[in-house]
């Protein structure tokens, strides 16, 4: 295992973003680009590599599956888009035929590293990149609802005027329609949230409703949602490479959660050199654990649709 190399599958926005953003954060000291295309994954890796200079010193190479052996971590954005019309079913099932290839290929030379998957649906496929791999649990992760945290910590601080990292406050379950914020356990400097000065109940109703509808209107104005999940990815992989054991909100498979079993959704997780470290049980109000298990259920109903 070389330490701080870091393979990506897929070199499209999110893939070529989070390898930019390993070159100016320093965190990683080789990046491998691979991509059904590779004159793609070369030309990223060329345009990256011309920051080295200017940033960091990271080795930034393009290469094939061999060349992700010996990698800490391997994250996966590949995937295809929705054509028109087409069914987030439909999507998931093609992007579950693209996993069976992408897995296999990481996995036939690298049985060591942990998976990172950042393709959507995220934790489906996580789940998928779980089953198809063989590996143990804690090494197969998805980003989850690491971007939505970020999100709403990020709504709160500019609500309360308050440095955003200051604000703990989690989004848990699906990464998607039915995750959901826990409002019971959050707080500012341990004073819970709505005894916080400023708390009003319907703007946080309001902020929740903005943050889980905001990929679609990013996606609207702009196409496509790019640097904050490059930047979820690569706290997401410093904490792996420097064994950090950082609380992050990630999804992994659960067993026994909330009378929940077998699904990968996030809940806040302590993130080490193994991966998932420990998943922590939160004590959620019974009006969230409700919500948590719903949002579960469609997950698995999802898994259940598929061939594996
Ligand atoms: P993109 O179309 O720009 O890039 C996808 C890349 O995957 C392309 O370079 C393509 O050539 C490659 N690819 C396709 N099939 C492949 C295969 N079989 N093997 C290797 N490479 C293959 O898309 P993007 O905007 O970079 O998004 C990538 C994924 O990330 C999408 O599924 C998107 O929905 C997801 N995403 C997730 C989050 C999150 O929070 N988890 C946020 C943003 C985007």
């Amino acid at each position: 295992m070389t330490q701080g190399k870091v393979g990506i599958v897929g070199t499209g926005l999110v893939g070529s973003t989070f390898a930019y953003t390993m070159v100016l954060t320093g965190v990683a000291s080789e990046v491998v680009l691979v991509d059904i295309d590779p004159d793609k994954a070369a030309g990223q890796a060329m345009d990256i590599s011309h920051a080295v200079p200017l940033a960091h010193p990271v080795q930034v190479k393009s290469g094939g599956y061999q060349d992700l052996d010996g990698a800490q971590v391997v994250v996966i954005a590949a995937g295809v888009s929705q054509r028109p019309g087409e069914t987030r079913l439909d999507l998931l099932k093609r992007n579950t035929e693209v996993f069976r290839s992408v897995i296999r290929s990481v996995t036939g030379n690298n049985r060591q590293c942990v998976l990172l998957v950042a393709t959507n649906p995220v934790d489906v496929l996580t789940y998928v990149a779980w089953r198809l791999s063989g590996f143990p649990p804690r090494r197969v992760i998805g980003s989850g609802t690491l971007l939505d945290t970020s999100r709403l910590r990020h709504a709160l601080g500019e609500h309360f005027r308050v440095d955003p990292r200051s604000i703990h406050a989690y989004i848990i379950g699906e990464h998607g329609d039915t995750e959901l914020p826990v409002w019971s356990l959050a707080n500012i400097a341990g004073m819970r949230l709505r005894d916080f000065p400023g708390h009003d109940e319907e703007e946080m109703g309001a902020i929740f409703e903005g943050v889980r509808t905001s990929a679609y209107e990013i996606i609207r104005r702009k196409g496509a949602t790019y640097y904050a999940i490059a930047i979820a990815l690569a706290r997401i992989v410093e904490t792996i490479i420097g064994d950090n054991r950082t609380v992050l909100t990630v999804s992994s498979l659960i067993r026994d959660y909330e009378g929940i079993d077998e699904v990968c959704t996030s809940v806040p997780a302590v993130v080490g050199s193994g991966g998932i470290e420990k998943i922590i049980r939160l004590p959620l109000a019974p009006e969230e654990a409700e919500a948590f298990r719903h949002s579960s259920r469609l997950l698995r109903e999802a898994i259940d649709s598929l061939d594996l």
